[in-house]
């Protein structure tokens, strides 16, 4: 048995993947990866795969990135780890400061965890307690949120999504939120076409915000792009709109950037795109450059003065990991906000967002597509079996998986959304690179329907 073999039997053996049917898995020869080199990934066979999702959202600049690796390596020289709680250490205060600069204005703490659901289970908390602690705002203990939201994996985070299938299961353990249909053009929730709807989602939505305001912590929102949902895009204004009617309410926004940020959806964050300052904002994913986990909540000077008080009032927030704001991670991020300023990444990724909306345009009326929805170097390709009533394929044809495992023929690595097709390339990638994984998913959606 060569190395490769004995690995995989070994991973059939003693793994279990995440949002996988491990059944099928078994059956299969998975694709292990020994190294990395800008976009492309390396398996154990020598085979390089251009990395067509960022290895899942995560990662801007490439693997083994010169700045990043450099950093990373520096300041392991120094230090690993020590606790956050009752100390404090140098990338972690160096990274605030960048990290405040870099936000939307009106931010003035960075509360660090290690990932998307931490970082908005830390939202879920804040709120909720800061209204318990401001005095007038007692009965506001319930979140509103989008029907199609994902918001992480943990039970406050699955709480406040929307998505059934990962819902569903663990109903008996989740906490009631006030769901809001997803505004999302293809599949309208109202029935109403995009030209001739004068945006009904967003009067709808601040109806329910205006009738609730007295309950209601906070709104919980993805802005602009609603990634796990299948990249659904918010029709523009929507999100100006719910700023504004949360503001009056005097409800708390906060914005769900784990996805978004970091220069995924053209700006640096997204909520950017609408002049949107959140109360609170989540970020991780692209955070560290996708090199390790590391995760942050934004927050106001206003929602931070709710905590203090006498210490035995017990005003703290009492919420922190054994891994909180660890070092390697702050100073991958540090060297990840550095390769933003120097050098011009979002005229880049403006670049690239044009050559993927031409190489899209090539896909319009294939048969098959149903729907393509692009920001920036965010994309989703939805297939459906008619697209005049845009029924989907049934589930067992599992057409968005054989998509993925065709592209593979051409040198790509994706990962569906059911029947969706994302494209989330680093956001180095170079212009051949975005027109070869365009081109090749059209070849591989056409191969897979004549199969
Ligand atoms: C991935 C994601 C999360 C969860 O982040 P993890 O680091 O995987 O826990 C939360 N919100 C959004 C929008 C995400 O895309």
């Amino acid at each position: 048995m060569n190395r490769t073999e004995w690995l995989r039997r070994k991973d059939r053996e003693n793994i279990w993947h995440p949002f996988t049917q491990m059944a099928d898995w078994e059956k299969e020869a998975p694709l292990i990866i020994e190294s990395g080199e800008g976009n492309t990934l390396i398996d154990t066979e020598g085979r390089r795969y251009f990395d067509g999702v960022s290895s899942l959202w995560v990662n801007l600049f490439g693997h083994r990135r010169r700045e990043i690796d450099e950093a990373i390596r520096s300041q392991l020289d120094r230090l690993a780890h020590s606790t956050f709680l009752g100390l404090s250490h140098v990338p972690a205060i160096e990274l605030s400061e960048r990290l405040l600069a870099a936000a939307p204005e009106g931010f003035s703490r960075v509360f660090y965890s290690d990932n998307g659901s931490t970082a908005m289970e830390i939202a879920i908390k804040m709120a909720l307690q800061y209204w318990q602690q401001k005095g007038g705002g007692e009965k506001k203990q319930t979140f509103m949120t989008l029907t199609e939201a994902y918001h992480g994996d943990t039970i406050g985070a699955v709480s406040a999504g929307g998505i059934d299938l990962f819902h569903k299961i663990f109903q008996p353990l989740l906490f009631i939120t006030r769901r809001i249909p997803t505004p999302h053009c293809y599949r309208c929730p109202y029935g109403r076409a995009r030209e001739s709807c004068a945006l009904v989602c967003a009067t709808r939505m601040e109806e329910e915000v205006r009738r609730h305001r007295e309950t209601i912590a906070a709104f919980i929102v993805e802005p602009l792009v609603q990634g796990a949902a299948g990249m659904l895009m918010m029709p523009e204004g929507y999100l100006a709109r719910l700023r504004e009617v949360t503001r009056e309410c005097e409800v708390l926004l906060i914005c769900d950037e784990v996805a978004t940020g970091f220069g995924r959806t053209g700006t640096m964050f997204a909520c950017g795109q609408e002049g949107v300052s959140p109360d609170i904002m989540a970020v991780a994913k692209g955070l560290t450059g996708g090199y390790l986990p590391l995760a942050a909540t934004l927050t106001t000077k206003e929602i931070y003065d709710a905590f203090l008080g006498r210490y035995e009032e017990f005003k703290a927030f009492f919420h922190g990991h054994s891994y909180t704001a660890n070092p390697l991670g702050c100073a991958a991020a540090l060297a990840t906000l550095s390769i933003f300023e120097k050098r011009g990444v979002l005229e880049h990724v403006a670049f690239l967002s044009g050559v993927m909306t031409e190489e899209l345009a090539k896909l319009e009326g294939y048969r098959c597509i149903g729907d393509i929805r692009h920001k920036g170097l965010m994309v989703g390709i939805e297939i459906v079996a008619d697209r005049k009533t845009k029924e989907p394929f049934p589930p067992e044809e599992k057409v968005g998986q054989r998509v993925v495992r065709k592209v593979r023929e051409k040198g790509i690595i994706l990962r569906p959304l059911g029947d969706v097709i994302v494209l989330m390339p680093p956001l180095s990638s170079t212009e051949d690179e975005i027109r070869h994984l365009v081109g090749s998913v059209g070849w591989a959606i056409d191969a897979v329907l004549s199969e």
